[in-house]
């Protein structure tokens, strides 16, 4: 089994889930007293989202990047970046280490292509939502097609995410909130939700929705373990 190193603390809430999901499938799949092979590395989040919130993605980059640094000083034999949002700067924690990095894009895509859908809708932070980084990977890595919801409707969705979810505050007019949202992404194509923020099924489930709702959590934390206990090539 190989050791996987999760990059975590953006936010704990999240880390949280995959620690725990991480193991519950080494145990499905390896039986007994198995459990994952992990280092964490959590960061505390409150310096990084001053970071995001300055634009300062450089200075965040390179906290991540000595983060993974020193998972890999640890052990770690490849890389979970606990976190849609923090992808934004995987270039810059490419370049400060050997580690392959598991992107969540890729894990989630795969997962959406499995049951044949090109039409989804994409929940996360501004970041996530309007930027390129995560998008376009969508797009041109994997074909898909992505809708955002609107400007309004991205400024409802952030702004839940940091003031309640990564504070671990459930509020069933946010759940009522996003549910809305999801209706007016449906109206404009979506065939499927992605809850491309590691913290929104904390709130919304997938019994929440009539159609799928692409947990990016749960298939990053399964693309971990299925890379973790792959035969060596
Ligand atoms: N966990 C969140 C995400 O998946 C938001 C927190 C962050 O900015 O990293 O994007």
């Amino acid at each position: 089994m190989r050791t996987i190193g999760l990059l975590g603390g953006m936010s704990w809430e999240s880390t949280v889930l995959y620690y725990e999901q991480i193991n519950q499938r080494v145990k499905a799949q390896l039986g007994g007293l198995h459990s994952a092979k992990v280092v964490l590395h959590s960061v505390d989040f409150h310096d990084i989202e001053v970071l995001q919130r300055q634009g300062d993605w450089a200075a965040a980059g390179q906290a991540l990047a000595i983060a993974a640094q020193s998972l890999e000083a640890a052990g770690a034999e490849g890389l979970v970046i606990c976190t849609n949002t923090m992808h934004k700067v995987v270039p810059a924690i490419e370049a400060a280490t050997q580690l392959p990095i598991l992107h969540i894009a890729d894990a989630t895509a795969a997962a959406i292509k499995a049951q044949n859908l090109q039409t989804v809708g994409l929940l996360g932070t501004q970041f996530t939502m309007a930027e390129a980084f995560y998008k376009d990977r969508l797009r041109h890595q994997h074909g898909l097609t992505v809708q955002i919801p609107t400007a309004s409707d991205r400024a409802i969705i952030h702004r839940i995410i940091y003031d309640e979810l990564c504070l671990g505050k459930i509020q069933p007019a946010s759940r009522a909130a996003y549910l809305k949202i999801i209706d007016t992404l449906k109206e404009m194509g979506a065939e499927a939700i992605i809850a491309g923020c590691t913290e929104i099924t904390l709130l919304v489930k997938p019994s929440d929705l009539d159609i799928p709702l692409f947990d990016t959590t749960a298939l990053h934390a399964a693309a971990a373990v299925d890379w973790a206990l792959a035969p060596s090539a």
